[in-house]
């Protein structure tokens, strides 16, 4: 009974970690968003995609 006790407690806390980094990757995009939204942009075309070097935000170039 111990025993099922303790793997209980033990997903619990890996939901937990999940959730909290789960929420950290949201804050980490919006960081990036945010660098990209004010980078002036040098981009590298390929001929299906531009990327810029500085912040990697990408086009499609497929029109
Ligand atoms: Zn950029």
């Amino acid at each position: 009974m111990d025993q099922h006790f303790i793997n209980n407690e033990n997903v619990t806390a890996l939901k937990q970690e999940v959730h909290r980094l789960k929420e950290r990757i949201a804050q980490l995009e919006e960081q990036i968003l945010f660098i990209q939204q004010k980078c002036q942009h040098a981009f590298f075309e390929t001929p299906s995609i531009r990327k810029c070097v500085k912040c990697q935000y990408v086009e499609s170039l497929h029109y």
